[in-house]
């Protein structure tokens, strides 16, 4: 709500004053983002993709002026997506030991990465059930092949196989 007698923004705890829609000038600015983030991301994404290498320069560029900025930046979106990093961590070293079937689609995909986010949330670990670097096998990064386990029992298990011999996600090509 405006404040008519003295235009302070209307967002709480601000005290700027206000430029349009009852707002200063920093909460419009944001407001006006949000309104037209759909649109906003594809001139982006169109910008990136036409030259990516100035894109990249450019963000290193501002990367470089404001460095500390940046690293708290960082560690406080790691610290709020702990499962996307999770998921990231755990593609990357499925790649190294080649568990990632060509196969596996962009459902499959969102469907990891939201289980990493759930076990992050719930503050378990997410295990391949057969390990992805076993010795004489080598299980699958696939979503048939994760399990949510307490940090403990993660330990415990190691990469054993699992009991009664299931012989669920194993990679061909290693097995
Ligand atoms: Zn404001």
């Amino acid at each position: 709500m405006v404040d008519k007698q003295s235009k302070i923004c209307s967002q709480p705890d601000c005290g700027g004053h206000v430029l349009a829609h009852a707002v200063c000038a920093l909460h419009y600015r944001k407001q006006y983002y949000r309104r037209n983030k759909a649109k906003h991301n594809m001139q982006m994404h169109a910008w990136r993709a036409k030259d990516p290498n100035r894109a990249k320069q450019m963000v290193a560029a501002s990367v470089a002026k404001k460095p500390q900025q940046y690293q708290d930046y960082r560690k406080a979106w790691s610290q709020a997506n702990k499962g996307k990093v999770n998921s990231k961590t755990a593609r990357r070293r499925a790649k190294r030991h080649q568990a990632t079937p060509p196969w596996l689609n962009k459902q499959d995909m969102k469907v990891i990465t939201s289980f990493y986010s759930d076990a992050a949330e719930l503050e378990l670990h997410v295990d391949h059930i057969l390990p992805i670097q076993g010795t004489s096998f080598s299980g699958l990064h696939v979503p048939w092949n994760l399990q949510m386990l307490t940090p403990h029992s993660n330990k415990v298990k190691s990469n054993s196989l699992p009991p009664h011999g299931q012989q669920l996600a194993v990679n061909p090509k290693t097995a």
